[in-house]
């Protein structure tokens, strides 16, 4: 049996990810860092390795924002629609998508999180 793959892709469609298998896990996670980049009350996540996302179209309008330069956590958004795309793990080879950005994954609350300013989500 072949794994399952899953599309995401930024509000105008002009980056789109491959996602194949499931995700790590899911979350909420209501770290200020997450709630103002997305200007929502959550940010609903899920993480996948990032051996499993592929960027399949679109990389010329990926953006990078890093709060603070020796952050963790890389912020990819679209340049064209200026949605949250990705948010890049490198040190620990996860990849957090916004899961309402992902076709056909069904999402469930396995966690709560709420990061403090720090290595991750400064
Ligand atoms: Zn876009
Ligand atoms: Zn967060």
């Amino acid at each position: 049996m072949s794994e399952q793959q899953r599309i995401s892709r930024c509000l105008c469609g002009a980056v789109e990810l491959k996602l194949v298998g499931e995700p790590i896990i899911m979350g909420l996670c209501h770290c200020e860092s997450c709630t103002r980049w997305l200007s929502a009350p959550v940010h609903a996540s899920a993480l996948w390795s990032s051996d499993n996302v592929e960027v399949t179209k679109g990389e010329e309008f990926l953006r990078t924002f890093k709060r603070t330069p020796e952050t963790g956590s890389h912020r990819k958004f679209c340049s064209e629609c200026g949605s949250g795309v990705l948010i890049d793990h490198p040190t620990v080879n996860f990849t957090d998508i916004p899961a309402v950005s992902v076709v056909d994954l069904e999402f469930e609350t396995h966690a709560h999180t709420l990061f403090a300013q720090g290595n991750f989500y400064p």
